[in-house]
């Protein structure tokens, strides 16, 4: 297996923990530097890597003289790029760090990777001939489908929060970076995650935390806007395989085949805690409607054709399977 120089942004947040740890196991010929300014949705007990494979550095995607140096001293090889602000519900209180960070972060990035790793347009040193950019993306930036139709790679960009809009940015300055310089890029747009390590204001850890502590469960308007559920580990596979084997300059989607309204969510989350955590009541009648996100996208939902027959990606885990697992280990995390 050939070396590589991988630098992973927002590596201490929830896909890029989980992403880091499956890549680190998996390819022992890689060097991870796992770059993070460490904002609130990091937590640096996701990874507990001690190696001369792994180097942790605190710094923003903001600072591109920053980046400058940190591809100096590390001669990095290949990006993979999940470093953003990612909470819809932030977007909508302060949307501006959203474009700061998400679509000035991300030109900083590929930017500096193209500096770093081209003499001139469609040029490549030669060493870095084989290097790569791969961003990744959300779902969200087609915006929103009504109870049937599925999000397919020639989706139009329909974005509809400030956090999917920055987002959409972010995807079209990639996108231009391939046809404008001819940089190796990929990109990968991807459905709701749940598992291990994912930040407290998330939906799922809400529900299980809440639940624990005997408070409301708060779920928004009706409870019946769907998104499509993929267990985080299975995520990484698929990033995994598009990073290696996906075509230059292609987008690909991932999801899970695993639609559910909100409220399925919270109902399943609370059969589990009822059986592995009894009490006298069952923890759905803390389920408390409140009111609608601004702007609240009805559903997502994903066309998972090109990645399954291109690249046989296929979810490993069940949402049945997946989401056991989940509250496992957050009844570990806020029992202590
Ligand atoms: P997260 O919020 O858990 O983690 C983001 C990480 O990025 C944090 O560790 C944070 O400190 C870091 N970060 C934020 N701003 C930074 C900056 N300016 N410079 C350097 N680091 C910075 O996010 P996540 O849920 O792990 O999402 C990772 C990526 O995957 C994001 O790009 C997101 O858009 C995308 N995505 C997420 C989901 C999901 O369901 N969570 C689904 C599809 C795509």
């Amino acid at each position: 297996m050939k070396k590589k120089t991988l630098l992973i942004t927002g590596g201490m947040g929830f896909i890029g923990s989980n992403f880091i740890d499956y890549i680190y196991d998996k390819y022992q010929s890689y060097s991870i530097v796992n770059l993070d300014a460490l904002t609130y949705a990091a937590d640096t007990s996701n990874l507990n890597l001690k190696d001369d494979r792994y180097t942790f550095v605190k710094g923003d995607i903001r600072n591109k003289m920053f980046l400058e140096s940190v591809f100096e001293k590390y001669k990095v090889t290949d990006v993979i790029h999940f470093a953003a602000e990612s909470h819809v519900d932030n977007s909508i209180a302060n949307p501006i760090i959203f474009a700061e960070t998400n679509v000035m972060g991300t030109l900083n990035l590929i930017e500096t990777a193209r500096n770093f790793w081209q003499e001139k347009p469609f040029k490549y040193k030669e060493k870095y001939k084989d290097s790569r950019f791969h961003h990744i993306s959300t779902d969200e930036v087609f915006g929103t489908l009504e109870e049937n139709g599925f999000f397919t790679e020639e989706s139009n960009y329909l974005p509809n929060s400030p956090y999917s809009s920055s987002k959409a940015s972010s995807d079209l300055i990639i996108r231009s970076y391939k046809h404008t310089y001819g940089l190796n890029t990929v990109t990968t747009n991807c459905s709701n995650n749940y598992g291990e390590k994912q930040h407290d204001e998330k939906l799922i850890p809400t529900i299980i935390r809440n639940a624990l502590n005997n408070k409301e469960i708060p779920i928004y308007g009706n409870g019946r806007n769907v998104r499509d559920w993929l267990y985080v580990k299975d995520h990484c596979k698929a990033i995994d395989l598009v990073f290696h084997n996906g075509k230059s300059g292609d987008v690909y989607l991932i999801g899970g085949n695993n639609e559910k309204t909100n409220i399925e969510v919270a109902n399943t989350v609370c059969s589990i805690l009822d059986r592995l955590m009894p009490k006298q009541t069952s923890h759905r009648s803390l389920i408390h409607y409140v009111e609608d996100r601004h702007g609240h996208d009805f559903r997502y939902a994903i066309d998972n054709s090109k990645i399954r027959d291109k690249l046989s990606f296929m979810p490993e885990e069940t949402f049945e399977t997946g989401i056991l697992r989940t509250v496992e280990w957050y009844i570990e995390k806020y029992k202590g």
